[in-house]
């Protein structure tokens, strides 16, 4: 459906790709990444490699981490949200 959430089939929010569950895990990850590439440095796809791994990542944000991945590894750069 055109309408439905890129990771689930729960209807999308209005300007986003994602339903509000991931949607909101896609912004915790925003948030998450700038403290990291801060005190890390490191990018985008390497960040989302280890949080999409990470025990402590909760599912939705594991489910966000590891399609902004795949998305970001297609296109051969960092789909970062600027
Ligand atoms: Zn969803």
């Amino acid at each position: 459906m055109e309408d439905d959430c890129s990771l689930c089939h729960r209807r999308r929010m209005e300007g986003t790709e994602y339903c509000p569950h991931h949607q909101r895990a896609f912004k915790n990850l925003e948030e998450k990444y700038v403290s990291w590439e801060k005190a890390l440095g490191i990018d985008w796809i390497e960040f989302l490699g280890r949080v999409s791994v990470m025990k402590e990542t909760g599912v939705w944000a594991r489910e966000v981490a590891a399609s902004q991945l795949k998305e970001s590894r297609k296109q051969g750069r960092p789909v970062h949200p600027s």
